[in-house]
């Protein structure tokens, strides 16, 4: 479990994005800017290899670079909210996307798209949800991605919210999967809304919960 440093400048990112009377267009750019924490730490999970290089004034640099191609996986809708931090980050990175409802019968989550890169078994996955509330989702995408043959320490989930239920439901299955978030929760209500929580994450990012 990797919680973000709880520096006054993340609190005051929270500050802006938790306040319901945020505007749609501060809710975006801040959460971006939170994406972008967050991304930085995932990424330095990964291994890396010596990548020397030369610079212009004829002295080496022992640098480092990836060892696996970095592979990222949208669980829609809110997960393509960090789509764009990632893709500026790093560019050349290929981004997956994974569709999971749940049922309204069943209540239990339902595949109804996804479209990953067929090595995505060779590369680091990052895992993007902003919200892990009950730990359903997530793990339905993770239970995709393995019978993709991707390995769970090879998984990196990237969350902007995370409640003890939810970490606690993927650890239990997923204990190598490594958890990026940039706030706990104290639990989940009633409507399984985590609290103090953010709302509808979705909702408040995409704007469907205004009228026009
Ligand atoms: N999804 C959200 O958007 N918010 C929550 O609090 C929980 C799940």
């Amino acid at each position: 479990m990797h919680l973000l440093p709880q520096t006054n400048r993340l609190r005051s990112l929270h500050t802006v994005i938790r306040d319901r009377d945020a505007s749609r267009a501060d809710f975006v750019q801040t959460s971006a800017q939170i994406f972008r924490q967050l991304l930085d730490t995932a990424l330095d999970l990964l291994p890396v290899v010596p990548a020397p290089v030369r610079t212009p004034v004829g002295q080496t640099y022992h640098g480092l670079r990836p060892a696996a191609p970095v592979c990222g996986v949208s669980i829609a809708r809110a997960g393509e909210s960090m789509e764009s931090e990632l893709r500026a980050m790093l560019p050349q990175t290929r981004i997956g996307k994974i569709l999971i409802q749940r049922d309204r019968t069943t209540k239990l989550p339902h595949l109804h798209y996804a479209a990953l890169p067929p090595d995505i078994a060779t590369s680091q996955v990052l895992l993007l949800d902003p919200m892990l509330a009950t730990g359903g989702t997530a793990l339905a995408a993770l239970g995709l991605l393995r019978e993709y043959g991707v390995f769970e320490e090879d998984v990196v989930f990237v969350s902007l919210l995370s409640s003890p239920e939810g970490i606690s439901a993927v650890h239990a299955r997923y204990p190598r999967v490594r958890i990026v978030t940039s706030a706990i929760e104290e639990r989940l209500n009633a409507d399984a809304y985590m609290v103090p929580g953010i709302g509808d994450f979705g909702d408040r990012y995409f704007g469907t919960d205004q009228p026009r």
